[in-house]
């Protein structure tokens, strides 16, 4: 089969996209990384990373599901619908030209991102200086979240039953705030203590006033000036605090990595890259030989639970309702034939090799930036429990469909077997009988505010997802 003399054939190699693209591609490439830049700087929370996913949508001629449903409206080849949940998660399809019974070409992916979250009571008082606490949500490296500018976003109902949205410390002209840490001059105690334990998470306070209110004989006069301002500014209480979902994230903005401009650094990229590579690939692939779907789930990063997150029953939900109004049933029989038939990529971002930090991989099954678009035949910990493990067949049609469209891609692990490991939606989709393998952007400093990808591997995600609508 192998020309002998061709030895190079015998090989699997890794090659750097840059030098595989071409000048229209590398243009292609920043192209779509700078819309990437605005959206994700616009959408920090999985709630605004929803609703300017539904804006899009609906300036895209996409109508909502439900409303259809309602109106008992009949869909046809062409028709793209969505249906949000709880407006946290957004599932969007274009109904295909084949019926929906030959399966769904699926791209899933989660909108939520590591962060902190101020708990219910938040507001405190200590030395004449105002504090926010937080309960950390997701996997952090706490020590990563001190002295950097803090943004706070979210949604808070009023008494009057009003929803508020908030969002402090993003345009040029807010004030941030910040999780202020020792000075080195003080620290010797502290850098004894294991790097687990020297950030407790009761510690992890967002400083947000210092100046008193004049309020006569009152306490907590700092406190009090924060509640006052926050009572001018949005008409609120301490106690509707209690009913609000207030996040805190890094307040800087996404920005090009490197002289070279190849590289990009984030808050959120986990997953909100291959969320985007997914939104721009159905907007993009037009109406499909199979229907395409496009799910954006939430409550990844805490184990997919809850009414928003890929554990629940909203897929099965989307689908009854899509086959309903196609096909005129929505059995469960019906529901189980079209997800039994379905395939889905599954993207979630990945870990690179850091040259800092070799020793956690094993340098023949990891992944690298730049090597194009990355594919997990299993993701799991320690012998691969809790994987979703690929079939050999599914991994064969993936790699060679993306041979066949010259996309540039790498397989890889998280890191070396031992070592630890981590998990995506792909077992909650293979759960209910899709077909499902794990394909994304790898990444340098995973769940840190600040997360780095290349460019070219984004491009090559959205491109291996479009072409994954248009062909499988
Ligand atoms: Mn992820
Ligand atoms: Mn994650």
């Amino acid at each position: 089969m192998t020309d002998n003399k061709n030895y190079d054939q015998l090989l699997y190699k890794r090659k750097n996209a840059w030098s595989e693209i071409g000048e229209k591609e590398t243009e292609e490439t920043s192209s779509f990384c700078r819309d990437y830049a605005k959206f994700l700087d616009a959408s920090k929370t999985e709630r605004e990373f929803a609703q300017n996913t539904v804006t899009l949508l609906e300036e895209e001629g996409y109508i909502s599901l439900k409303s259809a449903f309602g109106a008992n409206q009949k869909l046809h080849q062409g028709d793209k619908v969505y249906y949000s949940a709880g407006g946290k998660s957004v599932i969007m399809a274009v109904i295909g030209k084949e019926s929906l019974g030959k399966g769904i070409n699926m791209l899933g992916s989660h909108i939520d991102s590591p962060r902190l979250d101020l708990k219910q009571v938040p507001v405190f008082e200590d030395t004449d200086l105002a504090y926010l606490k937080t309960h950390y949500y997701g996997g952090v490296r706490k020590y990563q979240w001190l002295s950097i500018p803090l943004s706070l976003h979210g949604t808070i109902i009023r008494g009057d039953g009003e929803k508020i949205d908030v969002n402090i410390g993003e345009d040029d002209g807010d004030p941030v705030f910040v999780i202020t840490d020792l000075l080195p001059h003080l620290a010797k105690d502290q850098n004894e203590k294991k790097l687990g334990e020297a950030f407790p998470a009761e510690s992890l306070n967002i400083l947000a006033g210092s100046v008193p209110m004049d309020a006569g004989d009152a306490k907590h006069t700092v406190k009090l000036r924060v509640l006052n301002l926050l009572n001018k500014k949005y008409g609120i209480v301490e106690k509707d605090l209690v009913n609000a979902e207030l996040e805190v994230v890094p307040a800087f903005k996404s920005r090009d990595i490197g002289l070279d401009r190849g590289l990009m650094g984030a808050y959120g990229h986990d997953d909100r890259v291959c969320s985007y590579a997914g939104l721009r690939a159905i907007l993009a692939a037009g109406i499909t030989k199979k229907t395409s779907l496009c799910y954006l789930s939430d409550k990844e990063e805490i184990g997919s639970v809850g009414t928003t997150g890929a554990q629940s029953d909203i897929l099965e939900y989307f689908i009854g309702m899509l086959l309903k109004l196609t096909e005129g049933k929505s059995g469960d029989l019906d529901v189980k034939h079209v997800l039994y038939n379905s395939v889905m990529l599954s993207g979630d971002v990945n870990a690179a090799v850091d040259p800092a930090f070799k020793s956690v991989h094993e340098k023949n099954n990891a992944m690298y930036l730049g090597k194009g678009v990355g594919i997990s035949k299993y993701t799991g910990s320690r012998g691969k429990a809790g994987a979703s493990d690929a079939s050999a067949e599914l991994m064969y049609m993936i790699t060679k469909m993306l041979d066949d469209n010259q996309i540039i891609w790498q397989v890889g692990e998280l890191g070396k077997t031992d070592e630890g490991g981590g998990g995506t939606i792909a077992k909650f989709a293979a759960k209910l009988g899709i077909e499902v393998l794990d394909v994304g952007v790898p990444l340098l400093g995973m769940h840190s505010p600040f997360e780095v990808a290349s460019k070219v591997d984004i491009y090559m995600c959205y491109k291996a997802f479009k072409t994954f609508l248009e062909n499988a």
